[in-house]
């Protein structure tokens, strides 16, 4: 693997390199540079002096690049696919719904040529008018995470370059792999030489440089609270803007006329889906008292016919690495010593052969999970649920908002009170009512509260990419006034 800086592929200017782990097997599938310093300032001067060139091309060019990659990307999606199940752990078919989302977010910013407006606002006095109209921000730092590490890159690219900006893109540490294939079909696209810069390396030696670099003028970064926060304080020296997309914690809603089977199908989804290794993860299940037994005793059921494993004969793969392991045990461990009841799952499974040294988990289910407890309120970020037995709506959504992140939230009703109560009260983002995520691109990403800032998808995130900027006109022709300076001055 190598870096893009500058119209190159390079290693690091110190030849330091990054081990990539398979974490099916936990064996190594290669290097990757650990870029310096150094390499991070090159990329970002390589942005900055491509930025006036690509700005002035006009969207309607930069659309077609942007859908020419699509086109490569489609061409050779099997590729990416099996990048996304060995550098990830994906299972196939999800494999095959991330390249899906990579395709139609590239698709539908690219759809956005000729489509950034301004206004046109009436002046003060006749013959006068503003000109608000939009423009890039210059160089825009973007972060990507593992968890799904090919449509993170494509949801900050296209925007980012439909609108005129130049990037440095740093993935994840744990993905490398798939964000360097998709930069590479970005610039068999055409992506002229310093549009689009790539380095890789830890967050924690190169990020805090990459973010607070005085020609940085927009940072996103889809990653955890912590990061994000970190990110903030960095960032404000030179007033960068920022797109923010961090943790959640999403409560699952059953009320008593849910359609069970939706409900169940969704919540088999909502938790386990990349090994429940997502921002929209439901982590907190509340199901009404009249169907409670009913309804967990068929969600463990259907939890234990799933198959954990070996990626590509499985319904669940690995968790990321051997310190996402450990956190879900701490957690599970912490639970059961507390007399929480672990229903199914909290250990690992015992697979055979090369997975055996895989980092796997069992999908698991807390029943009695305490409201307080790190089970519902710290975002667990693995395939591990707790779950509440409630009576009333109030009491249901008092203790859904109850958490310190906003992102996702799903209710299962077929009453349209409860359904509307429940969209009127949910303090997040997002609120899946009888149906799974994920979002789409013409949907708004975005959290209340520890989930960050600004959002992406839909017109309003391609508006974070772009600052308003105004042009103050006087066509009239005639002498000024000016109260404050003397005509006699003249
Ligand atoms: P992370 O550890 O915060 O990392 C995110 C990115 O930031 C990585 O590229 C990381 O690089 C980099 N980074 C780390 N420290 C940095 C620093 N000091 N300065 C600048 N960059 C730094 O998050 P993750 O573990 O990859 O992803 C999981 C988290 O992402 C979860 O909390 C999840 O909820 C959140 N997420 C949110 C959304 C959303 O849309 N809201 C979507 C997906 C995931 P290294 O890998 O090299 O450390």
């Amino acid at each position: 693997m190598k870096n893009y800086i500058d119209g190159e592929w390079t290693g690091s200017s110190t030849g330091e390199v990054l081990e990539k782990k398979n974490p099916s097997t936990g064996e190594s599938v290669g290097n990757f540079p650990s870029a310096s310093r150094e390499d991070v300032n090159r990329a970002i001067d390589a942005a900055e002096t491509a930025f006036e060139r690509w700005n002035s091309l006009g969207s309607r060019e930069r659309s077609r690049i942007i859908v020419r990659t699509a086109d490569l990307v489609r061409e050779k999606r099997n590729e990416l696919e099996n990048i996304l199940i060995l550098e990830n752990g994906k299972v196939p078919v999800q494999a095959g719904e991330e390249v899906d989302g990579v395709l139609d977010q590239l698709l539908y910013y690219a759809g956005f040529e000729r489509k950034i407006t301004g206004e046109v606002v009436e002046g003060d006095s006749p013959k006068r008018m503003i000109l608000q109209y939009r423009t890039p921000y210059g160089v825009v730092a973007a972060l990507t995470p593992w968890n799904f590490p090919a449509a993170m890159v494509a949801r900050k690219l296209a925007p980012a370059l439909l609108t005129g900006n130049t990037v440095v893109l740093k993935p994840s540490s744990d993905t490398p792999m798939s964000a360097e294939w998709i930069v590479r079909k970005f610039l068999e696209a055409g992506v002229p030489r310093g549009v689009v810069n790539f380095v890789t390396g830890k967050g924690s030696e190169i990020g805090d440089h990459l973010v607070s670099h005085r020609k940085v003028s927009l940072v996103t970064m889809t990653g955890s609270t912590g990061t994000g926060q970190r990110i903030m304080t960095k960032t404000a020296a030179n007033m960068a803007k920022l797109v923010l997309e961090l943790g959640g914690k999403a409560p699952f809603i059953v009320w008593d006329d849910a359609d069970i089977v939706n409900s169940l199908k969704s919540l088999i989804w909502a938790k386990f889906w990349n090994g429940g290794q997502s921002c929209i993860a439901a982590e907190r299940l509340y199901v009404q008292e009249k169907v409670y037994d009913r309804f967990v005793e068929k969600f463990v059921s259907a939890t234990e016919k799933m198959r954990v494993g070996d990626p590509n004969t499985s319904d669940m793969g690995p968790l990321i690495n051997r310190g996402a392991v450990e956190a879900t045990e701490k957690f599970v461990n912490a639970a059961s010593g507390s007399g929480m009841k672990i229903l199914t799952g909290g250990k690992k499974p015992e697979l055979k052969g090369k997975f055996s040294k895989g980092y796997f988990y069992l999908p698991t289910i807390i029943d009695h999970a305490d409201q307080e407890s790190p089970i519902f309120q710290e975002e667990i970020f693995g395939p591990v649920i707790g779950v509440q037995i409630v009576s009333t709506l109030d009491e249901a959504l008092e203790r859904a908002n109850d958490s310190r992140y906003g992102l996702a939230s799903y209710i299962f009703s077929k009453d349209n009170r409860v359904v509307f109560e429940a969209a009127e009260k949910l303090r997040f983002g997002e609120i899946y009512v009888n149906m799974p995520g994920p979002e789409s691109s013409q949907g708004y990403h975005t959290g209340f509260r520890l989930t960050g800032q600004a959002g992406e998808g839909s017109k309003y995130g391609i508006e974070e990419y772009v600052k308003l900027k105004n042009v103050y006109l006087d066509y009239s022709g005639k002498p000024l006034h000016i109260g404050s300076v003397r005509e006699d001055l003249f």
